[in-house]
């Protein structure tokens, strides 16, 4: 391992206080800073480098399943957004307004979106007429605000970045299909990009989205084992679509109203990115999201031009199948670097001296668990190539691991509390459907139902009443 350099010692250790550690990693990896308005965070280049892998791995994906991209405005009227109750008592405590244009008073506030079901469903009403009109399967990429209280980088900001898509459908079923389909999308890419394995479930009635009738989500374990929820899918039937008129004729003449999801993943998943993967030395990224996978550090100091020459001509050959970059800064030390980059989460390191180039190879150490070893120069990129899809899998493989692990199935409710208080774990067990049960758990262990597994059946009975079970359910201490 390389000395600790300045950088390094400037992290504070995890184990010590983890949320510290978050914060200097997102700042010492130069993913964030705060903006001029307490909560507005501005993404770095770093950091926005990770959400443009985000938004494009995602957009790939909801391209293949059939859906298309546009953009909506920014601004609701008030009027608008006042027309689904549930909706609106979800949301308003948390909406910023523009009550002015210029010098003009508005004659009607305008709501800075929290979210677009509202201006989605008012457009829909117009463009939907007849069965032939659907399905409508639209996604956006775009801002929102929701003015909270707390604030954290990516975890929780007054204004974040995200996909919202909506669709609209002729039947419960196919809407229903749609809704848990993009859920599996979500799971399926956190597991094959970030290496971040979830839990698909459905959401209490209590933490579901205002106005949707199911909400599904993925839930992520990360490093203090919390959970955090990387990404949700909601069912509306046709809530939505009564309350904005998204009506059409169906092929049997009747004129019926249509049926409504929405999903969305956000700028949080990179919250969780660093949580699930960060280590005492900054930040690990999965080798398939790191804007720069492998970084070239000459060797000696004041790397001499034959060793400079040879590190270009690698950078140059390798460029052709990695993301690849050649740090030849004169005047930082290589020692130094490798701290940087290691701090940065660059997946593997390639250190090239006088030594490497008689011998024809580079030395090579991985980020994620230190291990060094020398590679041929003949035949690089393909081994290279194969060296981070490994690393891809191992990363993905502890973080399975770290989620079996702290998983448990509790006998009785004493055992529950101790390991969702004590332990820190998450707790797997009946659930009677009582809003008491849920409510109880909540107060005595500060963990909440984070959703219903999928596809499990429900055990015989509920963990904190003893009731029938109605459901197998997740519990844990969340973001
Ligand atoms: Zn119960």
């Amino acid at each position: 391992m390389a000395e600790a350099g300045p950088f390094v010692k400037e992290i504070t250790p995890p184990d010590q206080d983890y949320s510290q550690w978050y914060q200097d990693v997102v700042r010492k990896a130069d993913l964030a800073d705060y903006g001029p308005v307490a909560g507005f965070m501005v993404m770095k280049p770093a950091g926005y480098a990770l959400w443009e892998n985000i938004q494009a791995g995602l957009d790939r994906r909801f391209k293949a399943t059939g859906h298309v991209n546009a953009y909506f405005p920014l601004l609701i009227p008030e009027s608008l957004l006042m027309q689904e109750a549930a909706h609106v008592a979800g949301f308003t405590p948390e909406v910023a307004w523009v009550t002015q244009g210029g010098q003009e008073q508005l004659s009607e506030r305008l709501a800075i979106r929290p979210t677009s079901e509202v201006m989605v469903g008012a457009m829909y009403a117009k463009w939907v007429q007849s069965y032939r009109d659907l399905p409508l399967l639209i996604n956006q990429w775009n801002n929102v605000v929701r003015w909270e209280k707390v604030t954290r980088p990516f975890l929780r900001g007054k204004e974040f970045l995200w996909q919202e898509g909506h669709t609209a459908h002729s039947s419960a079923e196919e809407a229903m299909a749609e809704t848990l389909r993009m859920l599996e999308v979500y799971r399926e890419f956190l597991e094959t990009e970030l290496a971040m394995p979830t839990r698909k479930g459905q959401k209490s009635d209590s933490e579901k989205f205002a106005g949707a009738e199911l909400t599904y989500s993925v839930e992520a374990m990360m490093g203090d084992r919390r959970a955090l929820q990387a990404g949700t899918s909601h069912y509306f039937g046709t809530r939505f679509a009564t309350a904005y008129g998204i009506r059409f004729l169906d092929r049997d003449g009747v004129e019926k109203h249509a049926f409504t999801t929405s999903w969305g993943m956000s700028t949080r998943v990179i919250g969780a990115l660093i949580m699930v993967h960060g280590d005492g030395r900054g930040l690990v990224l999965p080798p398939r999201l790191a804007p720069i996978q492998a970084v070239i550090v000459p060797i000696g100091a004041n790397a001499s031009p034959e060793v400079l020459g040879a590190a270009q001509r690698l950078h140059g050959e390798l460029s052709e199948t990695l993301r690849v970059h050649l740090d030849q800064r004169p005047e930082y030390t290589p020692g130094w670097k490798f701290n940087e980059w290691e701090m940065r989460g660059v997946p593997l390191r390639l250190e090239l001296g006088p030594r490497d180039m008689a011998a024809g190879q580079v030395v090579v150490v991985r980020r994620d668990t230190g291990e060094k070893r020398p590679l041929p120069l003949a035949g690089l990129a393909g081994q290279l190539g194969e060296l981070l899809e490994a690393v891809q899998a191992d990363m993905l493989s502890r973080a399975e691991e770290r989620l079996r692990q702290h998983t448990h199935a509790a006998s009785d409710y004493g055992e529950a509390r101790q390991i969702l208080t004590d332990r820190l774990g998450w707790v797997e067990a009946g659930w009677c459907g009582s809003v008491a049960c849920e409510d109880q758990v909540k107060e005595e262990t500060g963990a909440t139902l984070r959703n219903l597994p999928l596809d499990q059946p429900a055990p015989a009975l509920c963990l904190v009443c003893g009731q029938p079970a109605r459901h197998m359910a997740l519990w844990g201490r969340a973001y």
